[in-house]
């Protein structure tokens, strides 16, 4: 099952970087493999994914600890300061800074740990009150005081859009998350990169990728429906 998910989902990504015409038809597909067992992960694995996401730091501990290293995992969900410390040598990207606070923990544990660690900074670009995230209004500030700390580099922006039974409804978020990070290269602020853009999850990757997604992340797409709680 596993495998003709993953065929659909990389036939689909094609599919909307064609239908765009972008200048770049680079796209990470991300499969966020958050509630899933480790046997489930190594069959996209070896489907050829390498990057994973998770939102839960001891979950993503354990699979960091007993999968191959060749994986590159990438933190998405809520951060918690005091768990900074379990992660900054793990991960290849922390999709979820949105408060200074965080982002100083990060350069500390980074600096301690003699890493460099990239970051995106999470933008709640539809306001919604019940996600985490920077206004659109704020993710200047914020990326100007944190460009300047040690060990830490901004890659970009991440989105988490709303939940919609038609993606179209979130086209707009995408397209302002787009305008943003373009606004923000235009600053030419040291020590920052415009270059991912983290938007788009099974219900809307294509349309994020129309509106110029670099990096989709899809769990339920590729592993099927969660059990919930998580
Ligand atoms: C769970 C999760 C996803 C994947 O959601 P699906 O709808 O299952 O594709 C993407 N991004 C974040 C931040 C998540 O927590």
């Amino acid at each position: 099952m596993i495998k003709e998910n993953l065929d659909l989902v990389r036939e689909r990504i094609q599919e909307a970087v064609k239908k765009a015409k972008r200048a770049s038809d680079k796209v990470l597909l991300i499969a966020v493999s958050k509630t899933k067992p480790v046997s489930m992960l190594m069959e996209a694995y070896d489907q050829g994914c390498r990057d994973f996401g998770e939102n839960k730091v001891q979950e993503l501990v354990n699979k960091y600890e007993t999968m191959p290293k060749d994986i590159r995992w990438h933190m998405i969900g809520h951060l918690q300061r005091n768990k900074v410390k379990y992660i900054v040598d793990k991960v290849v990207l922390i999709h979820s800074v949105d408060s200074l606070k965080l982002a100083e923990e990060i350069s500390r544990e980074a600096v301690k740990k003699q890493v460099q660690v990239s970051i995106l900074i999470e933008v709640n670009i539809a306001g919604e009150d019940s996600k985490f995230g920077v206004s659109g209004k704020e993710t200047e500030q914020l990326i100007r005081q944190v460009a300047p700390l040690p060990g830490i580099h901004i890659e970009g922006l991440m989105t988490i859009a709303p939940y919609v039974e038609n993606p179209e409804e979130n086209r707009q978020y995408f397209a302002q998350l787009k305008q943003l990070s373009v606004d923000i290269t235009r600053k030419n602020i040291d020590n920052v990169n415009m270059n991912v853009l983290s938007m788009g999850m099974t219900g809307d990757y294509t349309v994020a990728i129309e509106e110029g997604a670099t990096c989709v992340r899809v769990g339920t797409g590729i592993f099927g429906e969660r059990q919930y709680p998580v």
